[in-house]
Order: C-alpha cells, then structure tokens, then sequence
C-alpha cells in the first residue's frame, strides 16, 4: 500500500480497501497555489476505474457485513476513525495548507471539525429511533430507516477534508457505501480517507476514492448505474450537469452549491463586532467560502464610518505564506481561479464602482512571487444589480452596497439567485427577526457569522441549493423509510 510521504507525493486511487494506480497510468500534477511548486502526481482515473470502485462499493454494500451488522458495531468503528483523524491532525492539516493555500492553523483547526462530523453522525444515528403504531388490534405498523446504498460523494477544493468528512460521516453511519471524488485541485487529504477507515475495522469497499477532472471521472460517476444516490457540494452548474447525468438511472441528489450573501449593517449595530466578523466573513480562506459575506449592505448614516473602519482592517490582515505563522490570507487555490477572481476587477472598473482598496498583487517575498496572491480587495458599488453585486466571485473581493432603509436593504438582500446565508447586525430585536424572516435563504446568522450546530439544517434556498444537510436532514437523506405492517389476526 503506497504511503504519503513529505516531498514530492504519489497519490494514487483508493479501490476496495487497497491503493492502485489508474489503470491507464495517467497522473495529473497537483500544485501548491503559494509557489506553484508541484507537490504531487495524483492517479487520474479512468471511466473502467470508476466503475471498478462503484463495483467494489456495490459488492461491500450488498455483500459486505457494513450493512448488516449492529448499528453500535458500525457507529464504533466510525467513532474508531474519527480519532485516527485527530490522532493524523498535523498531517491532514499541512496537506490541506499546501494544496489549497490556506493558512496551516486554518487549516489545523478545520480537522477537529472534520473528525467531529464523523463521530457526531455515529452518536446522532445511534441513538435514531423509529416510528411505532401499536394501538390497533388488527395490525402493527412500524417504520425502519435503511441505507440507500451506493453514495457518491463529490466534493469542493475550498475546505477539501472538512466538507468531504460533512458528508460521510451520515453517509456511513446510515450503513451507505462510498465512492468519493475531491477536487482535481486538492485531492493530497481526502486521499487517506480509504486508508483511515481500514485502519478503523470499516470493512474493504465500503470508502473508496477516485481523482480526475470533473467532466471525466465526476461524469462517469453521476451516470454510473450502480450509484444510487449524490452528495455534492460545488457550482450551481455543475449541479445542473449531475442532475441530467444522473436522470436516467433516477438518482437521489443533494446539493450544496454557490452563494452570495447579503451581510446587511444597520445604523444600530455594534461596529466593534459587525467590522471584525464582516472581515472573516468576506477574506476568510482568501473569500473562498460559499458562505462568504460578499455583499455587504450599509445603512447610509454609517457609511462612511464603516468604510474607513472596514478598509483599515482589510489592510491590516496579514497576507502572505500559508505555512508561516500569524498568515491570515494566503493566495487562491488556482490559476485558472485567480484568473476568474481577477477578472472582476476588470468588471468592476466597467460598472464604475469605486476601489477602496486592494485590486493588485501584494508585496511579497521572493519565494511567493509565482504564487496567486490578491490583496484584500473591497468596492463600493450603488447598483446593486451589477455583475460585481450578482455573481459569485469565490475570492477575497467584497463590495459595500449602501442602503437607506430596511425595506430597501431586505429588497437588495433578496434579490440575488442565490440563498444559501445572510448575516444582519444589528441591536433591535424585533428589526432581527423581521429580517431572519424575511431574507429568503437557508441559514441567517444575528450578530455573528459562521457558527455552525450539526443537529441544525443546512442548505440552500434558490439556486443555493436542493435538500439540507445537518442532524436528521442527513438521515434523511442517507436512508429509505420502510413501513411494515403486520397483520395481527
Ligand atoms: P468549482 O467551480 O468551484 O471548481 P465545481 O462544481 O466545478 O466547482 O467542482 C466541485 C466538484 O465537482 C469537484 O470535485 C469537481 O471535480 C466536480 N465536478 C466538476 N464537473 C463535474 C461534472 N460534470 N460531474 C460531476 N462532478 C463534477
């Protein structure tokens, strides 16, 4: 079984419970986004590959003890997992911090998260019951909630373990096997995932993971017969894309896709919180964040203010190698990326909106020269139907929307395709409420930003999104509901 090693790094395939190389031996280079380094050759898979992990995780569903032993059985091994995640934290970390760029303690600490949602799911589904209707005489009619059966999980390079472990942990509790696709752009973390659940007791087949390009490998596995059902997170058009692949053979879908919040600061808020949070919420992980606060509403009376507050912090944020201490941005994951985020620069000088600041490369060491660095970059634009104020950047560019009232701030905040999050500060109660209620997306956080509770729903409104994810909406998901009835005379 080929082992990472530091250095240069072959990441190979992960098929019924062993590492193998494609079947073509075709590789593809994975970079580090700082210095454009290559860090490592990854396994492309081919359209036989796919079906040979799809075949694997078929058999290990339908064959395999995974399905049929206890649940306490199978919730241990998980849990069993969930501690060799942390007992590999550093590792994932680094792997993560290299491959898409973000700062290592960013990166640190999403792993704790990423383990949690493993041993969450083991703890929720244990302790799932089902429904009992046992006052008739005539009959008893019970429900079980079973596994699906072969998931494909396809997943994001922005927080490449974290939101991969978001999905298999229900997905495996529920007694599900997996077949799981990363990113072509970040694949070194998710990569061990095969590995970790055999060195767990989780059965061969039951986690396999395959690389490659989207419309190659992601393809073959949203058409696949075998697969029954797809967890994505990633663009609303490659949403799209799986849903007709995945017609023909009818499969369960979820999607978690894109997002352009509104953050709307009334004249009433406590700046002293609504300027620190509103800056990780627009250059956390570079911006690459679907939940990002990308659009930021400001009441006119403050505006000023605010964006004198807002640019001094923006400024002050460290921007620099992701694996140096005290780094609070590092570049985006890409240059096909970078190229896209950069682009709206262009755009913006098109729609006349007006630079605060950022808009060009930081200054930078040598070493990070090549790297694809983007100072913290933040607009003011009034027409908030602009493609700078419409579409999702995906990078560290926000833009202040200013607004007068609240009627006016809720009409910009809905009107968006989007509706994955807003964000409101403000110290009126009852103003809270009236825009929790009344923006049209699938979480909206009150003076805060980015708390996450896994029994909660998560998901999207709009074009943000089709199901929710989080506590009992992932079993959901992840299961069939059985009604028995017994016929008792
Ligand atoms: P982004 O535009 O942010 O890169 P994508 O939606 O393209 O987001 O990528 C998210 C995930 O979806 C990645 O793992 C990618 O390889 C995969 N993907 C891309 N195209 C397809 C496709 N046609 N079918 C299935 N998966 C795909």
């Amino acid at each position: 079984m080929t082992k990472l090693q530091t250095g240069v790094k072959e990441v190979d395939l992960y098929i019924n419970g062993e590492y193998v190389k494609s079947s073509n031996q075709a590789t593809f280079e994975v970079k580090n986004p700082a210095t454009q380094e290559v860090i490592a050759y990854a396994s492309e898979a081919t359209k036989e590959d796919v079906d040979k992990a799809c075949q694997a995780a078929r058999e290990a569903f339908e064959h395999g003890p995974w399905r049929t032993m206890t649940v306490a059985e199978r919730c241990n091994k998980l849990r069993r997992m969930a501690e060799i995640m942390l007992e590999r934290k550093k590792e994932l970390a680094s792997l993560d911090a290299a491959d898409v760029g973000k700062p290592y303690e960013m990166a640190l600490g999403m792993i704790p998260r990423a383990a949690k949602n493993i041993s969450f799911f083991a703890d929720f589904f244990e302790q799932q019951g089902g429904e009992a209707y046992p006052m008739d005489d005539e009959y008893l009619n019970y429900t079980r909630y079973e596994p699906v059966g072969v998931a494909s999980l396809i997943t994001p390079w922005n927080v490449p373990f974290m939101l991969t472990n978001w999905k298999l942990g229900p997905c495996l509790a529920a007694g599900n096997t997996a077949v799981i696709k990363p990113a072509e752009t970040t694949p070194l973390s998710v990569a061990l995932l095969g590995e970790i659940a055999k060195e767990a007791g989780i059965p061969d087949g039951v986690v396999n993971v395959v690389h490659g390009l989207g419309n190659v490998v992601g393809t073959a596995l949203t058409e696949h017969p075998e697969v029954d059902l797809v967890s994505f997170t990633g663009s609303t058009a490659t949403a799209k894309k799986i849903m007709e692949n995945g017609a023909a053979s009818l499969k369960k879908v979820s999607f978690e896709l894109g997002g352009k919040a509104a953050n709307i600061v009334f004249e009433d808020a406590s700046l002293e919180k609504a300027i620190p949070e509103s800056i990780r919420a627009a250059f956390m992980n570079s911006g690459q964040v679907c939940l990002a606060g990308s659009r930021i509403l400001v009441q006119r009376s403050i505006l000023d203010e605010f964006i004198e507050k807002f640019k001094e912090a923006a400024m002050d944020l460290k921007v620099g190698d992701p694996q140096e201490e005290g780094t609070k941005m590092g570049p985006v994951v890409s240059e096909e990326h970078y190229k896209k985020v950069t682009s709206y620069l262009d755009i913006a000088k098109e729609e006349n909106a007006t630079l605060i600041c950022g808009g060009k490369r930081p200054e930078l060491p040598e070493h990070l020269q090549t790297g694809f660095y983007l100072e913290p970059t933040v607009y003011v634009q009034e027409d908030h139907t602009t493609r700078l104020c419409q579409e999702e950047i995906f990078g560290p560019v926000v833009t202040i929307i200013p607004f007068d009232t609240e009627e006016e701030a809720l009409h910009i905040a809905n009107d968006t395709d989007y509706g994955l999050n807003g964000v409101v500060w403000t110290e009126n109660l009852q103003r809270a409420h009236r825009i929790s209620h009344n923006v049209r997306a699938g979480t909206i956080w009150v003076n805060c930003w980015f708390v996450r509770d896994l029994r909660a729903p998560f998901g999207g409104f709009k074009k943000s999104g089709i199901g929710r994810e989080g506590g009992h909406h992932s079993i959901e998901f992840f299961t069939e509901a059985k009604n028995i009835c017994i016929a008792l005379k």
